[in-house]
């Protein structure tokens, strides 16, 4: 994919303090006076609750790109239930302070659209074939979720119009479908994939961890610790004793309810029989914590 910008300049991003946008015409205005032809918009789509899983995002997006757009909008249709979607954390004010707080790095752009600025009048999600990427994994258990990730992402980029846009691999079903989303609408954007960013006990950061008390958080790196383990066994075990051995752990938990743990391809997602040496997996973990759920992945090979 060509992108005409000076990606990797490693020059400081323009604007010179914090700039909030609520509606899509102050948002076009501001990118408008900014912008240059050859200028590499970096974007970090978000739904809020911000931690350094998303500040590391912006961080390497303000490393490379002249102009960063970080948006923060919790998006209703990639919610399976209202209850979900109501108890996901906000927390607008302090993710303002938290970004502004990255001083040293320069300054940003925030757009906090309403959902009419995202979704016209029609809050409605698309129903796209991402050649079944979609019906893996997450898609067993969120039907129509990655739907609603397609369509949001697909009406921000169109939005913001970014040269790069930053996604963690702490979503990588989600990574993939955005890839392909891009390939199959020629989207002129080139998708940067970034690291996991842990606690110290290995849980990977995620907004939904605040929801955990102490004690549940700390049990919770059990999930990570079991993803580890998979990988130190993943080249001399059966995958079948693998996914028991994983079972076992969690069926004796009685704070950690597994959901589904699988070894998958990593381009295609399918579930793995047999390894071929030239080809990458991952393991992948979803597992419920009271209401509070939490996935997990980590590179195999
Ligand atoms: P969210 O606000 O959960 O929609 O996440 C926004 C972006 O941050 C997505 O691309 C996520 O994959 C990414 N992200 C969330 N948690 C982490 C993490 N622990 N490490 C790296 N990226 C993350």
């Amino acid at each position: 994919m060509q992108i005409n910008c000076n990606s990797l300049s490693l020059q400081p991003i323009i604007v010179k303090s914090m700039k909030v946008f609520t509606t899509n015409q102050s948002l076009h205005f501001c990118l408008a006076s900014l912008k240059t032809p050859a200028s590499c918009l970096g974007f970090v789509p978000t739904m809020g609750a911000l931690h350094q899983g998303h500040l590391s995002l912006i961080k390497r997006a303000i490393k490379e790109n002249e102009i960063v757009v970080v948006s923060i909008f919790v998006n209703p249709t990639q919610f399976n239930s209202a209850g979900d979607l109501e108890t996901y954390p906000r927390n607008l004010k302090q993710d303002l302070k938290k970004i502004e707080s990255m001083e040293s790095l320069g300054e940003i752009i925030v757009y906090v659209p309403s959902e009419a600025a995202v979704y016209g009048n029609s809050v409605e999600k698309e129903a796209f074939d991402f050649g079944g990427l979609e019906l893996q994994m997450e898609g067993k258990f969120r039907p129509g979720h990655f739907q609603g990730v397609g369509t949001v992402v697909q009406k921000l980029l169109d939005i913001v119009g970014p040269t790069h846009a930053y996604f963690g691999e702490k979503d990588f079903q989600q990574l993939q479908i955005i890839k392909k989303l891009v390939k199959m609408t020629k989207a002129n954007v080139k998708i940067v994939a970034c690291s996991i960013e842990r606690e110290p006990s290995g849980l990977a950061m995620s907004s939904r961890n605040i929801r955990l008390t102490t004690g549940e958080r700390s049990h919770a790196s059990k999930i990570y610790e079991a993803l580890k383990i998979t990988k130190d066994k993943f080249s001399d075990t059966p995958l079948d004793e693998i996914t028991q051995w994983v079972a076992d752990k969690f069926e004796k938990d009685a704070i950690i309810n597994l959901e589904y743990f699988e070894i998958s391809e990593q381009l295609t997602l399918q579930s793995a029989n047999i390894i071929e040496p030239q080809k990458k997996y991952r393991a992948f973990i979803s597992a419920y914590i009271r209401n509070i759920r939490l996935i997990d992945n980590i590179a195999l090979n």
